[in-house]
């Protein structure tokens, strides 16, 4: 499965110290489709507490919304932890098609939602989202507050966003990654061939992709779930390919203008990641 497990080499290339926090690479609400955006946000978790108080959280989740909510933790210290490797729960719904949860990147910064930010975690919130821009071939208009791509937020508080990403211009510079595919290039086309077909029947992680993916794409009525015990979650968690998931499919693929035939093969997956 095409998970970003590059992201901790990305990360260590800011010069700041990394934790690769256990079980990452297999980490995520199925593979990470697709990276068009960077998200930054942060925790509201406790004003004290340490380095990153809001691990636990951020990797396993809170009531009401599984973890994990973002690829990247960062601490007051500007020490990196990477998290996750997969796709993250960290902004639905999004105003932004570069930045919904199968399209971007999420980086959960640690603050209390009113507190100065520490130098050093300013410098390695720019310096991260720099490598990230490098690696996947994204101007630096492609960061955003969590608060610019979804109305209801206010993260992250008090940082100009513009002075923000005109730092992360500089620190990109002129000079591209090497073996950089660019935005929408192959990287993407490489992970649709290797997803498989999904039909009627089948019962395993990737039927959980496309639950998530129908989700995110706002095709799941609350009546799909209303009967299901825990509700959405539940849902979600499910594997099993069944009649009523064909049926949400086939409504996914003639909004689309696929032939709905209920399987998500080669020519549904590209349209079912790609917003
Ligand atoms: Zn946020």
């Amino acid at each position: 499965m095409p998970f970003l497990t590059q992201l901790a080499d990305v990360a260590r290339r800011t010069g700041h110290p990394v934790t690769e926090v256990s079980g990452w690479r297999g980490r995520g609400h199925g593979p990470q489709p697709e990276v068009q955006g960077i998200v930054c946000h942060h925790t509201a978790g406790p004003a004290g507490g340490g380095d990153y108080p809001s691990l636990a959280v951020v990797r396993d989740g809170r009531p009401g919304l599984e973890g994990p909510l973002s690829h990247f933790g960062l601490g007051r210290s500007g020490h990196i932890y990477v998290i996750a490797a997969g796709r993250c729960w960290h902004n639905a719904p999004s105003t932004s098609a570069f930045h919904d949860n199968s399209s971007s990147i999420g980086i959960e910064a640690e603050n209390d939602g009113s507190q100065p930010w520490p130098a050093e975690q300013l410098d390695a919130y720019r310096k991260l989202c720099a490598e990230l821009c490098r690696e996947f071939g994204l101007p630096a208009s492609r960061v955003k507050a969590h608060r610019e791509v979804n109305t209801s937020k206010p993260d992250p508080h008090s940082i100009d966003m513009d002075d923000f990403r005109a730092a992360v211009a500089a620190l990109v510079g002129g000079e591209p990654a090497p073996g950089d595919p660019g935005p929408g290039g192959s990287w993407t086309e490489d992970i649709v061939k290797q997803l498989p077909l999904v039909r009627l029947g089948d019962d395993n992680f990737d039927v959980k992709t496309v639950r998530g993916c129908l989700f995110a794409r706002g095709h799941v009525p609350p009546a799909a779930y209303a009967q299901v015990a825990d509700g959405l979650e539940g849902w979600l968690k499910s594997t099993l390919c069944d009649d009523q998931l064909v049926e949400l499919v086939r409504g996914f693929q003639q909004a689309e203008g696929l032939d709905a035939d209920g399987e998500v093969g080669p020519r549904t997956w590209p349209s079912l990641l790609r917003v």
